[in-house]
């Protein structure tokens, strides 16, 4: 089957396939509840989800609350998060946001973006990721490094389109019931799959509607799905999070070429190192 050339055909056709790696929205930040997701979100700027992970147990055992946290002096705080790099601003900005969400939401995290937005540390995209992951509430798609530059593959979008462009233009093609899944398949097919310098296109399950792909695909599409949601649960309970057992063995053939867009951004040559930091959360 030729792959889509419409944009919302081919974008429907990619939730699809990764659906079947990603049954549900989840995201590898660890978090208990709300609280934890919007404080470790904050400090998951231009760091890796694992650093914050290791950070985040200290953290919310000093200061379970965020009244708790609201009267932590900056010092220590400092010293506890200093890993998550930037670490006086991240110090200062969860502080912060603690004692907003004191002061004028009696110690709960809101649940509407305005109210996210106005409180200190919390971007756009912070109030996109929490409220889908916490509540299920569809405010925009979630764009981060790895989302920009999974679209602007695709053809979606042109490499180095703005954050607020490309979820401008995701959200017009993708319906928005779709809009919490598909930022978090995009966003983990990215970190793990479609990699900034070393792609692994011959294991992505959307290489026959990549018109950057660099390589011939290898077995079904069904196939490469599953490995990918194997990468994606590596540190998590597959059962836990919605996921199908994975099949011992298989193979199959791909679903065929689609156009390919001029507009496309090809990922790096093959050999290239990778960077430390290509899973940073930036934007
Ligand atoms: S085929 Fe390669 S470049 Fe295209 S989405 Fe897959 S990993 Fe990324």
């Amino acid at each position: 089957m030729p792959a889509p050339t419409d944009p919302a055909s081919l974008l429907a056709e990619v939730n699809d396939r990764l659906a079947l790696a990603l049954p549900r929205a989840v995201c590898e930040l660890d978090h208990d509840d709300p609280w934890q997701l919007l404080i470790v979100t904050i400090l998951s700027a231009q760091a890796q989800d694992a650093v914050i992970n290791e950070i985040r147990p200290a953290l919310f055992e000093r200061w379970p609350t965020p009244a708790a946290l609201a009267a932590a002096p900056q010092e220590e705080v400092e010293v506890v998060v200093k890993r998550s790099g930037y670490f006086r601003n991240k110090a200062k900005a969860i502080r912060e946001c603690a004692q907003g969400i004191v002061e004028r939401h009696a110690g709960e995290v809101p649940q509407t973006h305005e109210q996210l937005v106005a409180l200190p540390g919390a971007s756009h995209k912070t109030a996109n990721l929490v409220l889908g992951i916490a509540w299920g509430i569809a405010s925009g798609i979630v764009v981060d490094t790895h989302v920009a530059r999974v679209s602007a593959r695709l053809g979606i979008v042109k490499s180095g389109t703005k954050p607020d462009k490309v979820e401008a233009t995701l959200t017009k093609l993708v319906p928005r019931e779709q809009w919490i899944d598909i930022s978090h398949r995009l966003i983990l097919h990215g970190r793990h799959v479609c990699k900034s310098k070393q792609p692994d296109c011959g294991s992505c399950a959307i290489n026959e509607l990549c018109p950057a792909s660099e390589r011939e695909p290898i077995d079904s599409w069904q196939i490469r799905a599953e490995r990918e949601g194997q990468l994606f649960a590596v540190r998590g309970d597959r059962a836990a999070i919605g996921m199908a057992p994975i099949p011992a063995s298989g193979s199959g053939s791909g679903s065929g070429s689609g156009p390919k867009p001029k507009s496309a951004s090809k990922p790096g040559k093959r050999g290239s190192a990778a960077r430390a930091t290509e899973d940073d959360n930036d934007f």
